[in-house]
């Protein structure tokens, strides 16, 4: 049963009041959305946005080099990794593919591999009428590095939000490795 309160306010409709109330007073303040894609609002640091795969500065080539860490944890399992091995025995990537459609930007990719060698570019605005546009060949992920992430952008990027990396990991002094049990024979 209603109190008389509540009975008051049901009959002078106050909470519908209330509401024009508040409309009304909304009327003339500044509108808080945005005219997309005229008005856009800038990635927010660490952004997930279309993947890229790191190109070495000094080789130009991809910095990947096949471990297949990325694939492994990749809770979409949307990365597939061929390689093969040259006549030194070192493992090249023939193939590096990423299917987009599939991937859910978690980002795991990036922070399982040791080598920073894949990125989350903050490149958002992609849309296309075929699947195929969103199935990432090697090629097409080092000329997405190239156009979203190229120069200081891509140092900072993994400086800045994807830590610890390898380089964080160095061999304590006094660990013995083969190279050291070598030399002192
Ligand atoms: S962001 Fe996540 S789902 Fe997408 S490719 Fe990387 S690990 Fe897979
Ligand atoms: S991107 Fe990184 S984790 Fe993935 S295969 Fe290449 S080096 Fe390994």
């Amino acid at each position: 049963m209603k109190t008389a309160k509540e009975f008051l306010k049901t009959i002078f409709f106050i909470e519908i009041l209330r509401g024009l109330a508040l409309t009304l007073s909304r009327l003339f303040t500044h509108a808080v959305t945005r005219r997309y894609p005229k008005v856009k609002r800038p990635a927010q640091p660490g952004f997930r946005g279309l993947h890229a795969l790191v190109r070495d500065r000094d080789t130009g080539k991809e910095k990947c080099v096949g471990c297949c860490l990325c694939a492994a944890y990749c809770p979409s399992q949307c990365i597939y990794i061929y390689t093969s091995e040259d006549e030194d025995h070192k493992k090249i990537v023939d193939r590096y593919e990423i299917e987009v459609l599939r991937c859910i930007f978690c980002g795991f990719c990036v922070e399982a591999c040791p080598f920073g060698a894949i990125s989350l570019t903050e490149h958002y605005e992609y849309s296309d009428y075929s699947r195929d546009a969103f199935y990432m060949t090697k090629e097409r992920l080092l000329s997405n590095w190239d156009k979203y992430m190229a120069g200081q952008k891509g140092e900072g990027y993994f400086r800045k939000f994807w830590r610890p990396m390898s380089e964080d990991f160095g061999t304590p002094e006094k660990q013995a490795t083969w190279r050291k049990i070598q030399n002192a024979k």
